[in-house]
């Protein structure tokens, strides 16, 4: 019987969470989770179709597996997420050996499906995914892509004292560039109660601060009530949540970044004034390519309203260098917005043309690679200076940390008791802070004075200030 499984996971929050949550339903399942392939009965990769680079490195993993599965042909190798529901049958010819692809839509049925596998005697490929909106009737699209969002204790988080809770499932805005809505489905609501109910677990096992996720997750809009509850509404329920102490959501859409949901992130103490709110491209021309709803000028009037209700809110971005189309100019456009909006970061991509989207279709990858990789180190320089010219100014000052963890270094060594090492923590404004303390700090919310910064990171002391 398949018992031991290893899973490893590449891409967004969203499939970390889907991982925390398959493995969650395992281990119920009597499974037993090991850290590497090796002595695994089932290795699942779940996995991230945004960019091509994310696909290339699953198919190589695969590759490098097939010495494994010759030798071992009882394992299970399975591919799971985004690229599962992508790519479905093409995985089996690209790579014979896999048993199993299963869409994001169908990973709660995942113990299940790897139970009726492993009895198999003469294994044929197995293929569970979602339907295809592009040819089936929304609502039964909707309903295939199965609601999976089982408790999970702590042990079985990345962290005992954060987590994830997802609020929305899907997308409906077809970006031409991007391949989400495809792959996750149409857009649909997890209702408040559902969400309120599982955040107060959450808090009660420990848990301090929760990120709310949905890839538009400003149009959240829940009518299960009997009348619409939206984002704003959900953010008064969750702050009254005893134990809790911080909420944060991503990721935002420009166009849906409403006054009452920048009003409740002014008022609602335990909302931290953090706000991710991709543009994609200063230029309107990109903008219209890109069929993002919006004009750099009401992206600015957007940045300009967070300014004034919330002044001490950190903002920031992701931006697509190298679309179709984009001339020198265009880009200029973007280095100018970056500029003008001061981002507390910016996460730079360059265009990976992904098969199955309106621009595959339509629109040519005509930036060659070359210039997308030079405007992407130069937008990036031109944001980390400005990181560095904002971060400066917080040395000196006592910022709240929410302590994760040792950094990678202190991880290396081994636990001693109250020895002091390099610990890791973030601010409500969602800035990674260093300092030197003791492991029994972790998972507390404590007072750091910054001593130095440079453009990603606060180095700080703890109890300097007093
Ligand atoms: N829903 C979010 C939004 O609209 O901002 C983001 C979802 S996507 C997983 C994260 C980021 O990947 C996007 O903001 C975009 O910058 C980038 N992205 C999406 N498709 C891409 C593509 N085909 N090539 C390069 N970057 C891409
Ligand atoms: Fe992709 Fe656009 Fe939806 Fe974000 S909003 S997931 S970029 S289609």
């Amino acid at each position: 019987m398949t018992k031991r499984v290893y899973l490893e996971t590449v891409g967004c929050q969203m499939n970390v969470l889907d991982s925390e949550l398959i493995v969650s339903g395992l281990v119920q399942a009597g499974y037993e989770v090991v850290d590497s392939p090796r002595n695994a009965d089932a290795i699942l990769y779940n996995t991230c179709s945004v960019r091509q680079h994310a696909e290339d490195k699953i198919y190589s993993a695969l590759g490098r597996l097939r010495p494994l599965k010759e030798r071992r042909p009882e394992t299970i190798i399975g591919v799971l997420g985004c690229m599962a529901q992508k790519d479905q049958n093409l995985i089996f010819r690209r790579a014979g050996h896999v048993d199993l692809v299963v869409g994001p839509g169908q990973i709660g049925r995942l113990p299940e499906i790897l139970e009726q596998v492993a009895a198999q005697r003469f294994r044929e490929p197995r293929l569970e995914v979602s339907l295809d909106r592009m040819k089936e009737r929304r609502s039964l699209v909707e309903e295939s892509f199965v609601k999976f969002d089982p408790p999970r204790p702590a042990e079985l988080r990345a962290s005992a004292f954060q987590a994830m809770v997802r609020i929305m499932f899907g997308c409906d805005k077809f970006c031409t560039y991007c391949i989400v809505p495809t792959v996750r489905g149409p857009e649909q609501s997890r209702p408040a109660a559902e969400v309120v109910a599982e955040a107060r677990r959450l808090a009660a096992d420990g848990c301090l601060e929760i990120t709310l996720l949905g890839q538009t997750v400003n149009s959240y809009k829940d009518a299960s009530e009997g009348r619409i509850l939206r984002l704003s509404d959900l953010l008064v329920r969750l702050n009254e949540i005893d134990g809790l102490r911080r909420i944060k959501f991503v990721t935002n859409y420009p166009r849906h970044m409403s006054d009452d949901l920048l009003q409740a992130v002014r008022d609602l103490p335990k909302v931290s004034p953090y706000l991710h709110v991709p543009v994609q491209s200063g230029s309107n021309e990109q903008l219209k390519r890109m069929k993002r709803g919006y004009t750099v000028e009401s992206y600015r009037e957007m940045i300009e309203r967070i300014r004034a209700i919330v002044p001490a809110a950190a903002v920031t971005s992701d931006f697509i260098v190298g679309f179709s189309g984009e001339t020198e100019e265009d880009f200029r456009q973007s280095v100018e917005l970056v500029r003008w909006a001061r981002f507390k970061n910016s996460f730079i991509f360059k265009y990976s043309e992904r098969p199955g989207t309106k621009a595959a279709d339509a629109l040519p990858d005509d930036v060659p690679d070359e210039v997308k990789r030079r405007r992407n180190n130069e937008l990036l320089a031109v944001q980390n200076a400005i990181s560095l010219e904002d971060n400066r100014p917080l040395v000196g000052q006592d910022i709240e940390v929410l302590v994760e963890g040792p950094s990678k270094s202190a991880q290396k060594r081994p636990p001693a008791g109250d020895e002091i090492v390099q610990l890791v923590g973030r601010s409500v404004t969602d800035h990674i802070v260093v300092f030197d303390g003791t492991r029994t700090l972790v998972g507390r919310i404590l007072p750091v004075r910054i001593e130095k910064a440079d453009a990603f990171t606060l180095y700080g002391r703890v109890g300097a200030g007093k």
